[in-house]
């Protein structure tokens, strides 16, 4: 089975639209989001539009910042403050990579959590890993647990999954997702020894890794549900494609359900930046 991302996330899009009207008739409360763009990066300036679009689609407001590459830290962060103070604004996203000469990790510490719907606050992971209540969830591990469960349904419990990759954004957040679940859970990485022999116990298999086609057919239980993150670019005959992290020909012939490159994580990661910006706006309201 192929898990459709684009289906599921247009899906969670049309439910965020009704829930979106209701805030509005109920509350008088329409969610808006601002994006922060910093400098010319062409694949983030993607990311943004299509986040700007796609929250308009649904009948919120949303706002784009643009600034030059040489923003100063200090500007920036006068921006994330008055943003803070907008009661208009209920979600901040400054998309990443920044600029060298501006420190990440301060600027996602000046959001306000309340807004922070990209989930990167360390209030927003410290949540997610106390399991406590009114953590924003970071948006591609939030995908990857809805198109599991489109194949496996709600009851993840006693699966073990295996999560290749630990970073912040994906890695330590999709395995803290899976535990709530209670799955079962192994975080692989660089240093990780008998990858595949692990891979191979997975009945959920999430790959986060950065590296095309890295996921063989004999790593993956056969009837496995692989959940693909990895967005490679690669030069094939002359041209430019999108591969995943998983060698998806092969893989799903074995595997019992995948996602696809493009196609299924990625789709998921906006719509649900929309859908921690409508629970922000309801939280606020
Ligand atoms: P990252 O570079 O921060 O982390 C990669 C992880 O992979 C690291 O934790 C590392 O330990 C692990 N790793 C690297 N080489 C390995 C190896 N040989 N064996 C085992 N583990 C290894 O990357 P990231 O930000 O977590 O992103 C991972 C992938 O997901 C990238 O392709 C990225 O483009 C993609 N991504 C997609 C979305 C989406 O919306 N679909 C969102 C974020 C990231």
């Amino acid at each position: 089975m192929i898990i459709d991302g684009k289906q599921a996330a247009a899906d969670l899009r049309a439910e965020l639209a009704i829930e979106v009207k209701q805030l509005r008739q109920e509350k008088n409360i329409t969610p808006g989001l601002t994006v922060v763009l910093v400098g010319e990066d062409p694949a983030s300036q993607v990311y943004v539009r299509n986040k700007v679009k796609q929250t308009r689609e649904v009948g919120m407001i949303s706002e784009q910042i643009k600034l030059p590459t040489e923003t100063s830290q200090d500007d920036l962060l006068a921006i994330l403050d008055k943003l803070n103070n907008d009661p208009s604004v209920h979600g901040i996203l400054v998309q990443l990579p920044l600029p060298q000469h501006i420190d990440e990790s301060t600027i996602i510490a000046a959001i306000v959590p309340e807004k922070d719907v990209d989930g990167f606050h360390a209030m927003n992971s410290g949540r997610l890993v106390n399991g406590e209540a009114g953590a924003l969830i970071p948006c591609t591990p939030q995908g990857c647990i809805i198109l599991a469960k489109k194949h496996l349904g709600d009851d993840l419990s006693g699966q073990h999954a295996v999560v290749i990759g630990r970073s912040n954004i994906v890695g330590k957040p999709v395995a803290l997702l899976l535990l709530q679940e209670n799955c079962t859970v192994t975080i692989a990485h660089s240093r990780t020894k008998n990858l595949a022999e692990i891979c191979k116990q997975a009945d959920i298999l999430v790959a986060a890794v950065g590296r095309p086609e890295f996921v063989q057919a004999d790593w993956v239980k056969a009837g496995a549900t692989v959940i693909d993150v990895g967005i490679n670019r690669i030069e094939l005959d002359g041209k430019t494609k999108l591969v995943g992290d998983v060698d998806y020909a092969a893989v799903a012939d074995v595997c019992g359900a995948i996602t696809p490159v493009p196609g299924g994580v990625g789709p998921m990661t906006i719509a649900c930046l929309l859908k921690n910006t409508v629970e922000a706006a309801r939280r606020f309201g």
